[in-house]
């Protein structure tokens, strides 16, 4: 997943001016994001919705632009987007990458929309909704039950997964349920908090903890066991 909008869910009209402020730092080392207020549960919640399938992105592409047109499109209300031709929304969100595959998909998303959406005070029976739809699965159930409607899911990607399972978390190789029930337990189930641990495991991700870690520059070096072994060679 590529993450480069400061702020994580899209609000009115495309990204917010948060995207040019210039990146703080955080005691950690890692770009502090502003703390993540998930959208309230209104019927705009369907702006943010498209952001976790648009933002898994292929090298190379770009999830930004295409959620930007969408917005400027004016097309993000559910039986807009069931208007269009599946085609024409592929078109809109070109720049994303996979752009036939995701336009089937918001169109999905967009037919159980009302019904979703009408579950809102019961977010368990939402997240069941929202993985009967073809191509949600749980990381994207719970992204747009934490940005879009507030509740406190975390979100397991491959972000947390990696950052968990280097810094020597058993779990972080576990189930999606085991990371998810493990981050729950420790945390509590505060929306804010879970999406700025998010936002910002993904930043580790980004800056640091890449693929090829750069332990060097990381400030969990200490604590990590990996960056520790990489460090004692
Ligand atoms: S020390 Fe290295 S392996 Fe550990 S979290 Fe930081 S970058 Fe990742």
């Amino acid at each position: 997943m590529t993450y480069s909008s400061r702020r994580w869910a899209f609000r009115a009209g495309g990204p917010s001016s948060d995207e040019q402020a210039s990146p703080a730092t955080t005691h950690t080392g890692i770009e502090a994001r502003p703390r993540l207020r998930p959208s309230s549960p209104t019927k705009s919640a369907l702006r943010s919705a498209p952001v976790p399938f648009l933002h898994r992105t292929p090298r190379g592409t770009t999830a930004n632009r295409a959620l930007k047109r969408l917005h400027d499109s004016n097309q993000l209300t559910a039986e807009k987007l069931l208007r269009l031709s599946q085609s024409d929304l592929a078109a809109l969100i070109r720049s994303c990458g996979y752009h036939n595959q995701k336009a089937r998909k918001l169109q999905l998303l967009a037919g159980q929309w009302a019904y979703a959406s009408s579950l809102r005070r019961r977010p368990e029976a939402m997240r069941e909704r929202l993985l009967t739809v073809w191509g949600i699965g749980p990381e994207t159930a719970d992204s747009i039950l934490l940005y879009a409607f507030g509740h406190p899911y975390f979100v397991v990607d491959a972000y947390a997964r990696r950052v968990f399972s280097r810094v020597g978390m058993e779990e972080g190789g576990g189930s999606y349920e085991t990371v998810q029930q493990l981050v729950h337990q420790e945390l509590g189930q505060e929306e804010g908090v879970l999406g700025e641990l998010h936002a910002l495991l993904v930043s580790l991700g980004k800056s640091f903890c890449k693929t090829r870690p750069l332990c060097g520059g990381c400030t969990l070096q200490r604590v990590c066991q990996t960056g520790r072994k990489l460090d004692s060679r």
